[in-house]
């Protein structure tokens, strides 16, 4: 056997097999470093799904003559000098490997004109070549040719030119979510894919958008920005009314750069557990700034995975500012206004009350009457109406609230008011549930939870680690109605659980909510749990389909949403309301044509 050193070439092929996986591997890292270079404008073309082509044009500041060799040397990088720099980066590229594994893998040329120079420098294969004058305008333009042409077993993996190009539109879909700040016009073969101008206001942003993620989004989403010790989340999320049967719209970037992290879209998709059908996936795109010392980079050869120094606070951070975001939304915040058949092809779930309450329809039989009677005394003291005299709708509409006022009820099982912009619909039940589920929810938060000794102490094995947890966090597990105590090293018992959950398995409850504080420092299980009850509790206890209501009873229905959190959708996701507005209307009846 004899031990000797790789020959660089071979050194960068290896590499590449980390960095540079398909096409779309290709065109992230060379938007990266065109982003670094403070590009306002990136021209990106594409054949062939990348195999036979990717350009990259950028108008950064390029790279000086008697360093563009450098640039394709394996480690050479002008974005960090020490180790210091690593800790707090703010480039996105830092590795310095991009350039060289592509190059190992590929026909690479390297045209650069720096922003000092006159004239413009190309170089062809790798750092050994020949510096040849060209002819670019302005910053740096990298071709890459013939993609693994060298590399055989990676050039089988690739799929079909559809399949890549879909991979590297989903890459410059995300970058330009990222910096909606830059020009960004992608072609392939030789057709405009995307043309996206630089955007500054707000507007313009959203019509960006739109472009990238669809209509449908933008007409349901929520611009917010937050700001909270050394941290800043903003962006845009859909409201839960607008889900996705798959995670397929889910943009996450920190300090601008995209990741994939399982931490953060844990964080989103508990903030979202509460308003979301579980088989259904929430919408977003969402910015977290954060100090670069307070994240590691250098977590993945992709750098698609980061790790935070307080991954507990960033994970609250999120979880809170994003339920906040979303229990804020009450009718009149935003035209929620879709046409029917719309309704149909964007929720699944819309149109699917009848088959639900009769599911349902078993269920124990709580005295619906009276409980509706002292909930419209209750809504009618809180909102003034009075329900023994029908209520004309008033003459100025400036001053009807944002639900509108009752006409009628359709069906026993929708309201139909009027409000400013036109008709609206209320499924009753579905509101009614909800407005029912936050207000028990409440209750609970106020009172507390009422704990109940088990007659016979449950034991459970766990790790010594989740042992130790349990016993520093016995606190935050009494505030949720469960007793323990710490047996031996790997043994809990558990003496007394949340009266709600006396039927639950206990065991295998704290064993997962310990679970969750190893991997996420918090855990909302007990939480959830708690309020899947509440929740049935709140649906068994609502008003029926097919009951009917007087109008001062709707009337008092429609106060009460408005003043209900989450009240946009029941406690299974499903819309509880839709407006049709006047405009809608009157295209329905071709008025006005
Ligand atoms: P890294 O981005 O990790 O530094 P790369 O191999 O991607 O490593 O690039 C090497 C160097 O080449 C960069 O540090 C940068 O100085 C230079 N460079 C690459 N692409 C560009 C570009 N589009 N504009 C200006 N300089 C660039
Ligand atoms: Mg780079």
């Amino acid at each position: 056997m004899t031990i000797q050193r790789l020959p660089s070439h071979l050194i960068n092929q290896i590499a590449a097999g980390e960095v540079i996986e398909r096409p779309a591997s290709v065109v992230k890292e060379l938007l990266e470093n065109s982003l670094d270079a403070d590009a306002t404008r990136i021209d990106i073309d594409i054949e062939q799904g990348g195999k036979g082509l990717i350009r990259v044009h950028d108008n950064g500041t390029g790279i000086s003559k008697d360093e563009i060799a450098i640039a394709l040397q394996r480690h050479a990088t002008s974005k960090i000098h020490s180790l210091d720099d690593l800790e707090c980066v703010r480039s996105l590229g830092f590795r310095g490997e991009a350039l060289p594994s592509i190059a190992s893998v590929s026909r690479l040329t390297l045209a650069s004109r720096a922003v000092d120079q006159n004239l413009a420098w190309s170089l062809c294969g790798d750092a050994d070549g020949d510096l040849q004058p060209a002819a670019i305008p302005s910053g740096t333009m990298i071709e890459v040719r013939d993609l693994f042409y060298n590399t055989p077993a990676r050039r089988k993996f690739l799929k079909t030119d559809k399949t890549e190009f879909g991979h590297i539109e989903n890459i410059v879909r995300r970058v330009a979510l990222s910096r909606s700040d830059v020009e960004i016009n992608l072609v392939h073969n030789r057709k405009p894919v995307y043309q996206l101008k630089q955007a500054k206001s707000r507007e313009q942003k959203e019509r960006r958008l739109q472009q990238l993620c669809g209509a449908s989004f933008v007409e349901h989403i929520i611009n917010f920005r937050h700001q909270a010790s050394g941290l800043g989340l903003s962006g845009w999320v859909a409201v839960p009314a607008f889900s996705r049967s798959q995670a397929d719209l889910q943009y996450f970037f920190v300090n601008g750069r995209m990741v994939r992290d399982k931490l953060l879209t844990h964080a989103v998709r508990q903030a979202y557990q509460d308003v979301l059908h579980h088989q259904r996936h929430a919408a977003y795109v969402l910015f977290l700034e954060i100090d670069p010392v307070m994240v590691d980079v250098n977590a993945h050869p992709a750098k698609y995975e980061v790790r935070f120094r307080e991954s507990n606070s960033v994970h609250g951070f999120i979880r809170h500012t994003i339920k906040k975001v979303l229990a804020d939304v009450r009718p009149g915040d935003q035209a929620e206004s879709l046409m029917a058949d719309q309704v149909r092809d964007d929720l699944p779930f819309a149109g699917n009350f009848g088959k639900d309450t009769t599911a349902r329809q078993h269920s124990i039989n709580l005295p619906v009457k009276e409980q509706l009677l002292a909930y419209t005394e209750f809504a009618t003291r809180a909102s003034g109406v009075l329900p023994e005299q029908s209520r004309p709708i008033p003459a100025d509409p400036e001053t009807s609230p944002p639900l509108g006022f009752a006409l009628a009820q359709l069906h026993g099982v929708y309201i139909l008011a009027q409000n400013k912009e036109g008709l609206v619909i209320i499924d009753m039940h579905a509101a009614h549930e909800r407005i029912t589920y936050e207000r028990l929810k409440s209750s609970m938060a106020e009172n507390g939870i009422r704990s109940q000794p088990l007659l016979v102490p449950v034991t459970v094995a766990v790790s010594s680690r989740e042992a130790d947890l349990a016993e520093s966090s016995l606190e935050v597990f009494e505030g949720l109605g469960f007793m323990l105590n710490r047996m031996g090293p790997e043994s809990l018992t558990i003496r007394q659980v949340p009266g709600l959950l006396r039927n639950a398995d206990s065991a295998s409850l704290v064993r997962d909510v310990l679970s969750d504080l190893v991997t996420y420092g918090n855990s909302e299980r007990l939480k959830t749990e708690i309020n899947k009850v509440l929740s049935t509790m709140a649906c068994h206890g609502s008003v029926r389909a097919n009951r009917q209501l007087t109008i001062p009873e709707m009337n008092a229905l429609l106060r009460d949403m408005e003043q209900t959190e989450h009240s946009g959708q029941c406690n299974h996701g499903r819309p509880t309301w839709r407006q049709m507005t006047m405009p809608e209307l009157d295209r329905l009846f071709m008025r006005g044509r």
